[in-house]
């Protein structure tokens, strides 16, 4: 007999866990697929740097309350070749922070604990999954045992790869930055609440520190090599152009390395289908944003969801009507991070006219994609 339920989450990431809490938060019944076993999904060891809107919109809705982690005020950027530095604070912006700096494990520790034992929640692990079809107006999911999922609708939550995508045959747009990035841990000494992104000649680094010693790092550039070949020279560039305001001692471990790509499906719904976090859209790390921009998306979509449950109104139909075209979001993400990145290719000139309009811009974006809720 299959398992009945009224909305299908694949994928157990952080989207695909935090929208099963928010629709169960309302009584919505959600069952999750995800195909890592619990011990690999907890074992995460990315760094999330998550906007302040975002962190208040978890807290409101008792999600996770992220607001004890480490917090981030100010938002930097250095270009090797010039002397301005771009500066972007909480205070200008009347927050009380930018955001946090949270480890990947412990964010799922706390969204799974959550789940556990809850009235409409549940999690399935190591889910293997053959099929996904639709009948009418509910949708059906097989797995490899041939044990069928049934619901009202389904959310594509399962990352840059997504299998619901490629086997509902979903177009994608994508957009190869011909660029490599490399993502690990520096050891370092100073400003403690301070994001940077420093532009060398051809890459970039960005430093977000989680701790008063410890920062998540990224170097980003047009080849992977680039970390072994350079290290030593890269650390005293390093240091030369954050001019002593935090000195970096050495980096301590590198575990991600991945080509840079920008990527959206072609639609937001297919049919009982609904993509979300990066089954929907995966962008440029630079302006870290990836995390920011699935939660907001999903805050939109979630928020009207119990109500067209309810209503009995055609889950199809509400689908396709309430797009939100929040691809313009993720356009902006992408373009902003092709400008920086190829401004160090700029005469001075141009570069000293970015430093004047970027905190603008920054600012205007920031606005624009805040939560309301
Ligand atoms: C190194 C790195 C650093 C990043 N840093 C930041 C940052 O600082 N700030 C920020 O905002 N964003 C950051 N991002 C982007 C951010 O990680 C993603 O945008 C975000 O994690 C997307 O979450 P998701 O739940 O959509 O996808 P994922 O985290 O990829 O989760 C997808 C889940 O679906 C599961 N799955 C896949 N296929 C199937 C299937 N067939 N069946 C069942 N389950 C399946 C996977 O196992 C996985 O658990 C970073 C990304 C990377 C790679």
């Amino acid at each position: 007999m299959a398992y009945s339920t009224e909305i299908i989450i694949i994928g157990g990431g952080a989207i695909g866990l935090i929208s099963a809490l928010y629709l169960g938060a309302q009584g919505v019944s959600c069952l999750v697929l995800e195909k890592k076993s619990f011990e690999e999904v907890v074992q995460g060891k990315r760094h999330f740097a998550i906007a302040q809107d975002v962190v208040e919109w978890l807290a409101y809705w008792k999600i996770v309350d992220l607001r004890s982690f480490w917090i981030i005020q100010n938002a930097a950027v250095r270009m090797h070749g010039v002397c301005t530095e771009i500066n972007f604070s909480s205070k200008r912006l009347g927050l009380p922070y930018l955001g946090v700096m949270v480890h990947e494990h412990i964010l799922m520790e706390m969204l799974i604990s959550m789940i556990e034992n809850h009235p409409y929640v549940s999690v399935m692990f190591s889910e293997n999954l053959e099929r996904i079809w639709h009948e009418g107006n509910r949708i059906h999911v097989m797995n490899k045992k041939d044990k069928i999922y049934t619901g009202r609708c389904c959310i594509a939550a399962d990352g840059k790869a997504s299998w619901v995508r490629s086997q509902l045959k979903s177009k994608v747009l994508r957009f190869d930055f011909k660029q490599d990035a490399s993502s690990g841990i520096v050891k370092f000494q100073g400003d403690a609440h301070t994001v940077w992104d420093v532009f060398f000649k051809d890459h970039c680094i960005g430093i977000l520190p989680f701790s008063s010693h410890e920062a998540a790092c990224i170097l980003m550039g047009p080849s992977k090599k680039m970390l072994y070949s350079q290290k030593d020279d890269l650390l005293s560039l390093l240091n030369d152009l954050l001019h002593g305001k935090i000195k970096i001692f050495h980096f301590k471990q590198w575990d991600a390395h991945y080509p840079l790509t920008a990527g959206r499906s072609k639609e937001e719904v297919q049919e009982l289908v609904l993509f979300l976090g990066d089954a929907l859209e995966w962008m440029h790390p630079l302006m870290g944003q990836g995390m920011n921009l699935s939660l907001r998306y999903a805050s939109r979509w979630l928020k009207n969801f119990p109500d067209a449950l309810r209503s009995g109104i055609c889950l199809k139909q509400w689908l396709l009507r309430s797009q939100q075209n929040n691809w313009k979001a993720g356009a902006t993400v992408n373009f902003g991070a092709l400008a920086l990145q190829s401004s160090f290719r700029l005469t001075s000139w141009n570069i000293m006219r970015c430093t004047t309009f970027f905190p603008k811009i920054f600012e205007w974006y920031f606005k624009k994609t805040h939560i309301t809720y």
